[in-house]
């Protein structure tokens, strides 16, 4: 027990920089390769070795990833492009921004990702692709997708930037579809900004190496449009070491979440699926019937424990959503409900036991 009397300060996230990273990013800056070069091409083989992948293109962040993977299926005005409303912005703006229509389909209750049926009862003859989260780390139900966007052919993209080293049975996340990853500080690992798409497919990895370069094949030959999106050499140099340091976080997200769920009485605590390994980006409750949740998120944050919500508000209902008359009457209960219900609480790899023990003092005396 923990004297009531006491309080502690626990972020949600604590990104960690060692004396590797460190010493790392003093090379680069000694050798005057700044720009993407071999510690950039370097990262890419041992982030898609690491997943099982064929291919990795690393670009400037997450969500330029999303971008680009969109972009290497050639996907723009006129398409459309099913989607979840319970996640981050950018899942649904990076098809924005290409020109495509985000049509949005509710999610599972257990695991808050996009459900199967609803995305495939979404399908019309404007679907190009479907692009399921891995929300909170869990990953989404990618051998049914795979199924329905076979069956339908269309595009799998995955916004796995939640995800790092998730899996279903032997397959990892990110390798069932075109995979975009993010490496912003708050993530399982980071390169400060920073991003990569997984592909198995060499003409899709083709584009997106060209897309993230000016469009070039060769120098100076452009072939199509592209942009900058380039990892720096800097970035790639600290995504390096984080890697290494990827597998033993990724089991303290594990066992801290499971010590959470073993000692949490008053929430509804997460579900894993069988056979799958959840990663916990986020570890994620529901405040159980009647519990008000925002009161109780603010009574945490007073006891000096960083809980917060994602998402408060569901993508189709964010304002510039709102300004399009196509999403005024989007109806996604599972959303609304989770929108409603959910808090997550810290469960990065550098909690000590006793925060973890205080967290749940905290949740159990509260709700
Ligand atoms: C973080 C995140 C992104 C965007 O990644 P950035 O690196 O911040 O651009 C996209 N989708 C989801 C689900 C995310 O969590």
């Amino acid at each position: 027990m923990i004297p009531a009397e006491k309080t502690m300060n626990i972020g949600i996230a604590k990104p960690y920089i060692g004396d590797a990273e460190k010493q790392a990013v003093m090379e680069v800056l000694d050798s005057g390769q700044l720009a993407q070069g071999a510690r950039v091409k370097a990262f890419e083989e041992q982030f898609a070795a690491y997943h099982n992948a064929k291919h990795g293109i690393a670009v400037n962040n997450g969500t330029t990833s999303l971008i680009a993977s969109l972009m290497a299926h050639e996907i723009g005005a006129g398409d459309e492009v099913i989607v979840p409303a319970f996640t981050f912005f950018a899942t649904a703006a990076s098809v924005l921004s290409v020109g495509a229509k985000p049509v949005f389909a509710d999610i599972e209750p257990d695991t808050f990702c996009l459900s199967p049926e609803a995305a495939e009862a979404a399908i019309t003859d404007k679907t190009k692709a479907i692009m399921p989260v891995h929300l909170y780390g869990h990953a989404a139900d990618m051998p049914r997708f795979k199924a329905i966007c076979d069956k339908h052919n269309l595009a799998l993209i995955e916004d796995a930037a939640q995800s790092h080293g998730a899996k279903i049975g032997d397959d990892f996340a990110g390798t069932w579809g075109t995979a975009s990853f993010s490496f912003y500080p708050t993530k399982n690992m980071t390169t400060s900004e920073g991003g990569m798409v997984l592909t198995n497919d060499d003409e899709i990895a083709r584009r997106l190496r060209m897309i993230r370069n000016q469009g070039m094949n060769t120098q100076y030959y452009h072939e199509v449009i592209g942009y900058n999106f380039r990892m720096t050499d800097i970035s790639a140099a600290i995504g390096l070491a984080q890697l290494e340091r990827l597998p033993a976080w990724t089991e303290q997200r594990i066992t801290n979440a499971d010590y959470l769920t073993e000692t949490l009485k008053s929430v509804v605590t997460p579900v894993t699926r069988p056979g799958y390994r959840h990663v916990f980006h986020q570890y994620t409750v529901r405040v159980k019937e009647g519990v008000n949740r925002d009161d109780v998120v603010k009574r945490l944050n007073e006891r000096g424990i960083g809980a917060r919500v994602y998402y408060p508000r569901p993508i189709h209902e964010q304002p510039v959503f709102q300004k399009m008359p196509e999403y005024a009457n989007v109806s996604l209960p599972y959303t609304a409900k989770a929108t409603d219900e959910v808090f997550s609480l810290p469960v990065h790899p550098l909690l000590t036991d006793e925060e973890r023990e205080y967290i749940t003092q905290e949740v159990n005396s509260i709700c």
